[in-house]
């Protein structure tokens, strides 16, 4: 009876230890899992740093260096290079587009073929036909122009607005999409300096309206720009607005 008892106590020892060599990994792998989770749902990109370094892991094309059909389809081939010099196109693979770049918003938020005029489906504003499937696309877009977006954020963030509360509509936008939807000749949106967005409830009435625009107008125009960049007002509208980092100020209001 000892010896089966001792050779019981051995076998569990033994069992036991093996176990617990097991579940050692086992509880890293849930640890290593559970970073997996925050991964998932990441913090906002709140500082300026930031957003360089997201910018800093994409790689780049110059517009001669961009694929033949790209420029074809996106009708870059004849345009003046002077805008594009010193510039380059960020290189944007699938797994790239849901990853964050500028508080909430989402590398694919400034890309022409996922913005919220395309989402919502506006048969008058005819999608840029870059494959979405395709290996990769290109974002061409102004360092500056992200920066100006995060001090936005920031600063409606400072006041205790919410600051997800605005959706972009438009990006970049090669001349492609820019003729589809009859932007201006020269926008800005052009050359990846300008953002369309829509106002959202800004502070948190309970309603979209003109009320949060004008928080949003004020806090660009008081604060971020100062008599710089371009700012449409779209008065007539309750919800959008355009800016851009242009060299010198421009204002409408239609
Ligand atoms: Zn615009």
């Amino acid at each position: 009876m000892n010896q089966v008892r001792a050779k019981i106590l051995f076998i569990s020892l033994v069992f036991g230890a093996w176990i617990g060599g097991c579940q050692m990994p086992e509880a890293m792998d849930k640890g290593s899992r559970a970073d997996m989770d925050n991964d998932s749902d990441p913090p906002p990109i709140l500082t300026h740093d930031g957003i360089d370094s997201i910018l800093g892991q994409l790689d780049t094309l110059t517009l001669s260096e961009l694929p033949d059909e790209y420029r074809r389809i996106a009708n870059l081939d004849h345009v003046n290079p002077s805008h594009y010099r010193h510039r380059s196109f960020y290189v944007v693979r699938p797994s790239d587009r849901m990853r964050l770049i500028v508080g909430h918003f989402r590398i694919k938020d400034f890309l022409p073929d996922s913005s919220a005029a395309d989402v919502h489906g506006d048969e008058q504003n005819p999608n840029f036909s870059w494959p979405k499937d395709s290996e990769e696309t290109y974002l061409f877009i102004d360092t500056k122009l992200l920066h100006r977006l995060l001090d936005l954020i920031l600063e409606l963030r400072k006041q205790d607005y919410d600051h997800q509360a605005m959706t972009i509509y438009y990006g970049y936008r090669p001349p492609a999409h820019n003729h589809n939807i009859q932007g201006a000749k020269r926008s800005q949106h052009l050359y990846g300096k300008a953002l369309d967005m829509w106002a959202g409830d800004v502070n948190r009435d309970g309603q979209a309206n003109m009320d949060d625009k004008m928080i949003i107008l004020n806090i660009l125009e008081k604060k971020i720009f100062r008599g710089t960049g371009g700012i449409g007002r779209y008065l007539d509208d309750p919800r959008a607005i355009h800016f851009d980092t242009r060299r010198k100020k421009g204002r409408w209001n239609k």
